[in-house]
């Protein structure tokens, strides 16, 4: 039984009746560019978040460095931030021109460790960039009272964590804005490319959506910006998919326990960390080999047996070629568990859409492999 990391197909055939109704309003319309259908999702997904303003650009790293520019966010400026991440949290900041610094992350959660934050605060720092990673909130609590004390801006990267919540916070309930992603694999994904922002500050709502659209507010009126918008088109497939969303991440929790309690007699690997009181919604399912030279080995294995297995992330973005970029970039602080994590994790097929079938096969293979451990 092959077992494949993504369900993209299988959700659109599971609503292919929802999405294709959705399109077909666009194309019949006239309007796929700043049209109605994309001022309909916005009004869905900032009710969604019960926060006032919701966004659409480009991509997800757009909607990170259009937030630090709206914020007056620039050159001498820091944002501490995490290398245990996808790349885009950093390259949105030297977008910006800002300067990115990297501390460490949990050892549990693998989310920005808000013990090592305060540390790296120096007069130039202007905003921390938290980043929901898995699909696990990072401790908001701890994050916005460090930003209370001196001063600084919180802007969460939602990018993987839409659902999730935390032990009793709302995502973008302690921060200034929250940047999410639409790319196709992101737990609300469109056929393509797409972002938002979503925040309860007037301000960030309205450089936004200036800065997305060639800086114009007013019809052939402009002051510099640039072209990041969310289309027409994408807007509807994320409108019948953001129904969907919680019965989603619903599923994903599922297969996430059926996986843990498959799982936890394992050897070589410890299981996925969910903080108390936090909803995890697994973008990913991250485990964590105890033998940085077991990777590959299950890796391989796993594959070669027609399960997709992957890592998140496998080299950590301070060790990435170039660091560090034009000097835009440095570590506040040794970096131990994010340069573990880079050597260790695995990732196992997670999707809505996955069978129970599929789940135990990859449970029994994972097991066969770790036995002779
Ligand atoms: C996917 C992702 C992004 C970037 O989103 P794009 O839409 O691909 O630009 C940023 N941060 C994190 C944590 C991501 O996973």
């Amino acid at each position: 039984m092959n077992v494949s990391f993504y369900g993209h197909v299988r959700q659109y055939h599971n609503m292919k009746a929802e999405i294709d109704a959705n399109i077909a309003e666009v194309l019949e319309s006239g309007n796929y560019v700043m049209g109605p259908v994309l001022k309909r999702f916005e009004k869905e997904l900032a009710a969604y978040h019960g926060m006032k303003h919701a966004i659409g650009v480009g991509n997800g790293t757009d909607a990170l460095w259009l937030t630090f520019m709206a914020l007056g966010i620039g050159p001498g400026d820091e944002c501490i931030t995490t290398p245990n991440t996808f790349f885009a949290t950093a390259e949105a900041i030297w977008v910006a021109n800002a300067t990115a610094v990297f501390v460490d992350s949990d050892p549990k959660t693998a989310c920005i460790d808000p013990a090592c934050i305060e540390a790296a605060i120096t007069p130039r720092t202007k905003a921390i960039v938290p980043v929901h990673l898995y699909g696990q909130c990072a401790d908001m609590k701890a994050i916005r009272k460090i930003a209370d004390k001196h001063g600084l801006f919180v802007i969460e990267d939602n990018a993987q964590g839409i659902a999730a919540s935390g032990d009793g916070f709302k995502i973008g309930e302690l921060s200034d804005a929250v940047c999410t992603s639409f790319i196709i694999q992101k737990n609300l994904g469109t056929f393509g490319d797409g972002g938002a922002v979503v925040t309860n500050n007037d301000q960030i709502d309205k450089e936004v959506r200036r800065l997305r659209n060639h800086g114009s507010e007013k019809r052939s009126c402009h002051s510099m910006g640039f072209n990041s918008r969310l289309d027409d088109l994408h807007a509807g497939v994320l409108s019948a998919k953001l129904k969907h969303i919680d019965e989603w991440s619903d599923l994903r929790r599922k297969w996430a326990a059926r996986y843990s309690a498959g799982l936890k007699d394992a050897r070589s690997f410890t299981l996925p960390h969910e903080a108390a009181g936090y909803r995890h919604v697994y973008h990913l399912y991250v485990i964590d080999m105890k033998k940085p030279e077991h990777r590959d080995e299950l890796l391989g294995f796993l594959n070669g047996c027609g399960i997709d297995a992957k890592c998140h992330y496998p080299i950590a973005i301070h060790q990435q070629e170039g660091y560090p970029w034009g000097k835009q970039a440095r570590i506040a602080g040794p970096i131990p568990n994010s340069e573990r994590n880079a050597a260790t994790c695995v990732s196992l097929p997670m999707f809505p859409e996955l069978t129970a079938e599929e789940v135990d096969h990859v449970i029994a293979k994972v097991v066969e492999w770790d036995r002779t451990k």
